[in-house]
């Protein structure tokens, strides 16, 4: 359950009305729901924005948290000094009050100046941005000041690198006119909306809104990359952060950080501060990546037939990924890839400790029959006692050494007599122990940003004190069948159908590879049914891949239609079995176009569709790990593409291939258990010569 429906974040400015065409320094606003950041030109479109947020959101019955990124307090003891009440919101109240605000003027200086006369000496405000009028109690320089009864920071802002101070009114980053000129807005908000709105920390959120104080810079780094071209600043800002707290939420993770509010009772606190490392990594879920270029899998002029490797250099070089990424539980990353460079957060092993059951001592003071000391060490229950010199101490296997034991000997090699343990005649110093971060040392590099999740990985990670990664979200791969002949399996089928068996076949491939697998079903040979199709599946899927249909015949409308509106490139790779592959783009989405026999399509995508969905994933390009075995078989083949023969593995060592070549043959595929490979020359195979045998495990199978 989330604490909230709605997210939306406000950029506030304190300055005059910046116009009709969104600029940066401008107020920005954005709501998670849509990612679209709006640009509101004054306070007053702002407070206007605002409330018919909070009214279509309570109406709707959905509860919004609505961040803005300006303090709501004083640092301690000012606001009561100003009001004389404890509670830091009559602030905003007598702000309110005072300040008056127009698009083209305000007086917030004046109350500023005002303001500092009340005390004793100069400031706590300073900072004027306008020239050509002075206010007799507001100095320019922060320097100039000699009031020192207030904090200059809030305790919130201790804590928060490079933020900005409440008395500082003007000068780049200045945040202190922004607080003037934003509170006595949000009280207006919380009078009109009374009941309804409730202002953290101050207040229990108990109302379907909250107001929460919110600070970009906290994540600048992931602002900075997820920044679109042509993109204002302000708006990357608001985009991200929207995103950032619906994220929190979703995770659960805002409870946690809410509570931390308390700290700052009375001053206000920065929601997230303390909490860098988890903010960036929902900030990076932000981030999209690039969307493959339309032509990227065009060929040169000219180009006739391809070969395997450079068809793969070609798909090598053009794939990119093209995943957001998501943050999981180590004991679900099986299978899902890794977008992040993973450090121990601790040292395996934390401590140095034993390797067995025996008995424990420093070597130095090693006798051949040594006191046994009360007590033992065992796994999970350390001996917290330093062990006097000259005693041996009964310690277990993983027990952390005590202090002053370096050396263990095995229990079988030891006897125990009144109290008293004799030792073995050969014994060496440090035996049997284990030292500390001799697996892995504490900030060391455990696995790379690309890494296949496997299941020994999540025991590493979990050693090394990491239970939450980043990884990329799961490629959603569309598999789709094409053909008028095509039917599911039924009895009593005429036999110029054929049963549709890629689709269960492709889909299987990607749920086998942890893709998403979408099934999106058949459609005829019918160019504006595949054009539906398709139109609808780039939406929701990553990549599609497609069977059938690929060649340039009549009855080819997968390449025809890929032609006319999808940038279709055919590659007519020398391959066997596989004809020419349809590669294309259509609406940004990525289409493969199989072969529709079974065989050749199963061959093309191992060979073709692996690697290139593991990049798309964010993954890394993997070539197929082959091995050199004896020939079971003889064979002739012809100059000048390469083949992929259904083979397995003998029981004597050797490779044998599937009777048949036809590539109708179903049952080779299931009949082999990899390929054989043979290179594009001509060649003849005899029995025991040595050929290039592929698992289908080296495909991920
Ligand atoms: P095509 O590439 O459309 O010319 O199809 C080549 C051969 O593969 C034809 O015999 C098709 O009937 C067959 N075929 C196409 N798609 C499938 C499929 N999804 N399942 C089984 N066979 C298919
Ligand atoms: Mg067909």
């Amino acid at each position: 359950m989330t604490l909230f429906d709605t997210y939306v974040v406000v950029d506030w400015s304190g300055g005059n009305d910046a116009g009709a065409r969104p600029r940066k320094d401008a107020i920005w606003v954005c709501n998670a729901g849509d990612a679209t950041p709006v640009y509101l030109r004054n306070r007053q479109v702002a407070e206007q924005w605002l409330a018919e947020l909070i009214e279509t959101e309570t109406g709707a019955g959905r509860r919004c948290l609505i961040g803005f990124d300006f303090p709501f307090g004083y640092p301690a003891g000012f606001a009561e000094a100003v009001t004389g009440s404890e509670d830091p919101l009559a602030m905003w109240s007598w702000l309110e009050a005072r300040i008056e605000d127009h698009p083209d003027r305000n007086n917030r200086c004046q109350v500023a100046s005002d303001i500092n006369a009340l005390f004793a000496g100069v400031g706590p405000f300073w900072g004027n941005p306008f020239r050509s009028q002075d206010y007799a109690d507001l100095p320019r320089k922060g320097l100039a000041r000699t009031n020192t009864e207030f904090p200059e920071r809030r305790a919130v802002e201790n804590r928060a690198k490079g933020s900005f101070t409440c008395w500082q009114l003007a000068g780049a980053g200045a945040v202190g006119s922004q607080v003037l000129m934003g509170l006595p807005v949000l009280s207006r908000l919380r009078q009109r909306f009374a009941g309804q709105v409730s202002v953290w920390p101050f207040e229990q959120l108990q109302t379907p809104v909250a107001f929460v104080e919110i600070w970009p810079s906290l994540i600048a780094p992931q602002i900075a990359q997820a920044q679109q071209p042509g993109e204002i600043k302000d708006a990357a800002q608001m985009r991200v952060l929207a995103g950032v707290l619906a994220s929190l939420d979703k995770h659960g993770r805002l409870d946690a950080m809410l509570a931390e509010g308390q700290t700052g009772a009375s001053e206000g606190w920065i929601l997230g501060v303390g909490h860098e490392a988890e903010l960036a990594r929902m900030a990076n879920e932000q981030i999209k990546p690039e969307a493959l270029a339309n032509d990227c899998f065009a060929l040169p002029q000219g180009v006739n037939w391809t070969s395997v490797d450079e068809a793969l250099a070609r798909l090598k070089d053009r794939m990119q990924p093209v995943m957001g990424v998501e943050t999981i539980p180590v004991s679900e990353s099986a299978g899902r890839i890794l977008a992040e460079d993973i450090s121990a957060l601790r040292s395996n092993p934390p401590a140095p400790n034993s390797a067995i059951d025996g008995y424990g001592f420093a070597f130095e003071h090693m006798e051949r029959k040594m006191p046994l000391s009360a007590g033992r060490a065992a796994a999970g229950a350390a001996f917290k006692e330093a062990l006097p010199a000259g005693q041996a101490i009964r310690i277990l296997t993983g027990a952390v050494l005590p202090e002053g034991v370096d050396t263990v000997v095995m229990q079988e090699e030891c006897t125990v007599t009144d109290g008293q343990v004799a030792l073995p005649d050969k014994v060496k110093q440090g035996q049997n122990t284990r030292k500390a971060g001799e697996d892995v040392v504490q900030g060391a590099l455990a696995l790379r940003a690309t890494h296949l999740m496997r299941p020994q990985d999540a025991a590493l990670l979990t050693a090394l004190g990491v239970s939450d990664i980043t990884v990329t979200k799961r490629l959603r791969v569309g598999v789709l069948s094409t053909g008028d002949e095509l039917i599911a399996p039924k009895a009593d089928a005429p036999a110029d159908r054929t049963f549709d068996a890629n689709r269960p076949m492709l889909l299987s491939l990607a749920k086998r590879w942890s893709y998403d697998a979408v099934d999106l079903g058949h459609v005829g040979d019918d160019r504006d049914a595949l054009r539906d199709v398709l139109n609808e599946a780039a939406g929701r899927c990553d990549v599609i891949l497609t069977s059938g249909g690929a060649s340039a015949g009549d009855e080819d409308h997968v390449s025809a239609l890929l032609t006319e509106e999808g940038s279709l490139t055919s590659w007519r790779i020398a391959i066997k079995p596989g004809r020419p592959l349809a590669l294309a783009m259509w609406n940004g989405t990525p289409i493969f176009g199989l072969p529709g026999n079974p065989v050749a399509a199963f061959t093309c995508a191992l060979i073709f569709a692996r690697p290139s969905l593991s990049v798309l994933a964010g993954g890394r390009w993997s070539d197929p790990r082959g091995f050199m075995v004896p020939a079971a078989f003889s064979k002739s083949k012809k100059q000048g593409r390469r083949e992929f023969s259904r083979a397995r593995l003998t029981d004597d060592g050797h490779v044998e291939v599937f009777a048949s070549e036809g590539s109708g043959r179903i049952s080779g595929l299931s009949w082999a258990d990899g390929f054989v490979e043979l290179d594009d020359p001509a060649q003849k195979v005899t029995p025991g010569d040595l050929v290039r045998y592929v698992p289908f495990s080296s495909y991920g199978l």
